[in-house]
C-alpha cells in the first residue's frame, strides 16, 4: 500500500484542496478491477456510480443557477457535455489522475484509457462525499471551487456546441452500448453548389439534415436526433 504514500497521493489532495481522513478511500477510487482482483482490494465500481450521480447534481446546479432563463431543452445539451467522458477524462488528466491509476500490470502500458480515466473521475468524488461524512454541501462547494468557472466559462465560448456527433455518440454508446448510422439521402445541385441531405439513426430514433457538405449535414443531423433522445426522458 506504498501507493498511499506516494507523492502523487499528496500532490493530488493539494490540488482538489481536500485532504482524506482515511486515504484507503481515495485508494479505492483509483484502483480498477483488474488490480483489485489480483491484490484483494475494492475496486472504483461502487463509488463511480455514486460519483455519477454526484457530478451529475452538481453541473445541473451550476448551469440552473448560472443560467436561470436558458431553456431545458438548452440545458440538457449543456450537461450531456459536461458529463460525457470526454469532458471528464480532460479534468482527471488535469489532475494527472492517470499517474495515480492502479491497473493490472499486464493491461498497464503506460496507457490509461479515456473511459478509465473519467470512471476514475467520477469515484474521486463520490470518495471525497463518503470521506468528509456524507455532506453534500461540503463536496458541492468543492467541485463549484475547482470548476465552475471553468464551467460558465466553456458555455460563454459555446465549447459545449461544438461537435455534435461525438456527443451524440457518447450519449448512445453511454444508454445502449451502440453506435449511431448515417446515411446520405439525398445530394442536389451541381456539383460547386452541393446540398447534401443526411439522415441520422439509431434505435427509434431518427432525423435528416441538409448542409452544404456531408459533414456539416451530418452535425445538424446528430444535433436532431441528440435533442429528441434527452427530451424523450420527460
Ligand atoms: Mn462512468
Amino acid at each position: 500500500m506504498h501507493a498511499l504514500y506516494s507523492k502523487e497521493f499528496e500532490v493530488l489532495q493539494e490540488e482538489i484542496g481536500y485532504r482524506f481522513k482515511d486515504p484507503k478511500i481515495l485508494l479505492q477510487a483509483l484502483t480498477h478491477k483488474s488490480y483489485a482482483g489480483e491484490h484483494g482490494l475494492k475496486s472504483y465500481e461502487t463509488l463511480e456510480f455514486l460519483g455519477d450521480a454526484l457530478i451529475n447534481l452538481f453541473v445541473v446546479d451550476l448551469l440552473t443557477s448560472e443560467f436561470p432563463h436558458t431553456s431545458e431543452g438548452e440545458l440538457a445539451m449543456m450537461k450531456s457535455y459536461f458529463v460525457s467522458e470526454e469532458y471528464l477524462c480532460r479534468l482527471a488528466e488535469e489532475l494527472s489522475m492517470d499517474q495515480l491509476i492502479l491497473l493490472s500490470g499486464r493491461r498497464r502500458n503506460g496507457h490509461v484509457s479515456a473511459s478509465i480515466l473519467a470512471d476514475t473521475f467520477e469515484a474521486l468524488w463520490a470518495a471525497i462525499y463518503i470521506d468528509c461524512g456524507r455532506s453534500v454541501d461540503t463536496v458541492k462547494s468543492l467541485f463549484n471551487k475547482l470548476y465552475r468557472y471553468k464551467i460558465v466559462n466553456s458555455v460563454k465560448e459555446k465549447e459545449y456546441k461544438k461537435d455534435y456527433k461525438t456527443l451524440l455518440q457518447e450519449e448512445t454508446q453511454r444508454r445502449w452500448k451502440e453506435r449511431p448510422t448515417y446515411r446520405v439521402v439525398s445530394v442536389e445541385g451541381p456539383h460547386h453548389d452541393r446540398l447534401f441531405e443526411v439522415e441520422c439513426s439509431i434505435r427509434e430514433f431518427r432525423a435528416s439534415a441538409k448542409g452544404r457538405s456531408k459533414k456539416s449535414a451530418q452535425q445538424m443531423a446528430a444535433k436532431r436526433v441528440l435533442e429528441l433522445i434527452l427530451s424523450s426522458e420527460n
